[in-house]
């Protein structure tokens, strides 16, 4: 029962540029799977969204102090995290993989000891870099989007970057010139969140509509719009 949303517009705080998820076309309109799926959801549950590409960080502490109802962002459900939001059922895997220059000879953590590594505010790769940055001694610097943190590393600032999976394989082919070098770690799956507690209605119409586009094949054809068909 979608009644409670229905006719109601959302604001949803979104990443600024996180391919394949969300990122503008060159028509300056966001697309990605998180776009489709959000824009298909809220069709099919007869609610409205207003997207706002804020930043993954920004949009984050938007839900939390109530600026935008709901985030989709490639945002990994984490326990942590389960302490401020309610998040929807999964809809993507992921995990945190270790990136370096294409003619890097750097590829594995015990490598990084006393060097600069980039990660972006407020992210699982953040969170990963900052909990191993002791044992295997590196330096930490922060990026608020992916785009600068890949920059500093493909210009040499920094020797790697922390990054998910899917993120960083997509952006290798779209030309990104970094290369993965480790397996991904912290694996935990995308879900869209809303604040602990609040706008329950658009999560429970969130999850039926994720059921229902499972079932047409819609997720399928969504997924397989920006990654091909065997992924
Ligand atoms: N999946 C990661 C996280 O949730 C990164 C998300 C992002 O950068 N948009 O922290």
């Amino acid at each position: 029962n979608n009644s409670k949303v229905k006719g109601k517009t959302f604001t949803i705080g979104t990443d600024v540029t996180f391919p394949p998820f969300e990122f503008a076309n060159k028509n300056n309109k966001y697309v990605g799977i998180d776009m489709d799926l959000i824009r298909a959801i809220a069709n099919e549950q007869g609610f409205k969204v207003k997207i706002k590409a804020l930043g993954f960080n920004a949009a984050v502490q938007a839900v939390e102090s109530g600026q935008a109802d709901g985030v989709i962002a490639g945002m990994s459900i984490t326990n942590e995290r389960k302490a401020q939001f309610d998040f929807s059922k999964p809809y993507f895997n992921s995990g945190v993989v270790m990136a370096v220059a294409q003619n890097s000879k750097i590829h594995k953590l015990s490598e990084l000891r006393g060097k600069r590594v980039a990660v972006k505010t407020g992210t699982s790769g953040a969170d990963y870099a900052n909990s191993i940055k002791k044992k295997y001694g590196f330096k930490v610097v922060t990026f608020d989007d992916s785009n600068n943190m890949y920059a500093d590393v493909s210009t040499g600032n920094s020797v790697a970057c922390f990054e998910d999976h899917p993120v960083m394989q997509y952006a290798i082919k779209q030309g990104t010139k970094l290369k993965i070098v480790t397996k991904p770690a912290l694996n935990a799956p995308y879900g869209f969140a809303v604040k602990k507690g609040h706008n329950q209605a658009l999560l429970q119409a969130f999850n039926q509509g994720l059921a229902d586009l499972k079932a047409s094949g819609t997720y399928d054809s969504i997924k397989a719009k920006y990654l091909g068909a065997d992924e």
